[in-house]
């Protein structure tokens, strides 16, 4: 475990790997007690890339004990085939975080997060289930919300570090934290990408070699609605962006500008107000998200 010596300097230990919740809530217990170490939680689905690894640095730059979690929620995919072939590298998962550093790892299965037979809740989360990834994967944000829920509680952590790249999520998570009056602090985290710019994911690993190259122009068309839509109506830099996306042969579920702080459309921007550019498209099978913010 990472732990201060008195020289201030940070002694690593190995990675200690739980199982089971009962083991990891005594052990957090024990350690609360005996030192006085903040904690830094960051959930993932597994299948880890070096922006995961930013969410590890993170946590690490401002707790003194990261709790690292791998958990493929199946409650969380409105797509069955998207379940089934999600990436699982769970050894070399386990190697990379024990480089990176990260002092605990959670690796539960579903049977330990959801119990046989224990019902789900349903969590309000009013207008950010209705659109954007709410809207195109019906349930989605129910499924986080379980997990998180769960995991959360179990864990009681100081901070929570989420990516960018997930922004509806980070609001979704961050409404989650205030329902359930959690006294932890929320982090979002800058968005990793390629050097062509595309936002690292999980998913990346699906794609041929020719959909790869093809890939980056999600980020290319953020980029372009960032560098020319100034303010106004954002309808027709949204037509344009649409038509790129097709032409490098994406199928668009969605693509729009949004108010950043709740996802509230803008049909008339001032050009100050926080505003961010989100979308997800198809490459083949493979489902891509993206967003960018405009100020
Ligand atoms: P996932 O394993 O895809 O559920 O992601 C786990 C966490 O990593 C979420 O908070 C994501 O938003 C975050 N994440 C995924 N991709 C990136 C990225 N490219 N840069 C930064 N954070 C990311």
């Amino acid at each position: 475990m990472g732990s201060r010596t008195g020289s201030g300097m940070r002694k690593t230990l190995k990675m200690i790997l739980f199982k089971n919740s009962a083991d990891l809530r005594n052990f957090l217990e024990k350690n609360r007690k005996i030192k006085e170490l903040k904690t830094g939680f960051v959930p993932t689905m597994g299948a880890l890339h070096d922006g995961h690894i930013s969410l590890i640095r993170a946590s690490q730059a401002e707790a003194g004990l990261t709790i690292c979690s791998i958990f493929v929620n199946p409650y969380q995919f409105d797509d069955r085939k998207d379940f089934e072939k999600y990436p699982v590298n769970t050894e070399s998962d386990i190697l990379l975080l024990e480089k990176a550093g990260a002092d605990l790892l959670f690796l539960p299965s579903v049977d330990e997060i959801f119990p046989p037979g224990k019902s789900l809740e349903k969590y309000e989360i009013g207008y950010l289930e209705t659109i954007l990834e709410g809207r195109y994967r019906p349930g989605h944000y129910q499924g986080v919300c379980q997990v998180m829920s769960r995991l959360l509680t179990l864990i009681n952590p100081d901070h929570l570090f989420m990516g960018q790249k997930d922004f509806q999520q980070c609001l979704v998570v961050k409404q989650l934290i205030s329902l359930l009056k959690l006294p932890v602090q929320f982090h979002t985290v800058p968005t990793s990408r390629a050097p062509d710019g595309l936002a690292l994911s999980s998913r990346n690993s699906r794609l041929d070699p020719g959909q790869r190259k093809q890939a980056a122009a999600i980020a290319s068309t953020l980029a372009y609605i960032k560098s020319t839509f100034h303010g106004g109506d954002p309808a027709p830099v949204l037509r344009i962006a649409h038509q790129k996306l097709e032409v490098s042969g994406y199928k668009t579920d969605y693509i729009a500008i949004a108010r950043a702080q709740d996802l509230r459309p803008l049909v008339s921007w001032d050009g100050k107000e926080k505003a961010v550019a989100l979308v997800a498209a198809f490459l083949g099978e493979v489902r891509l998200i993206d967003n960018m913010l405009l100020n």
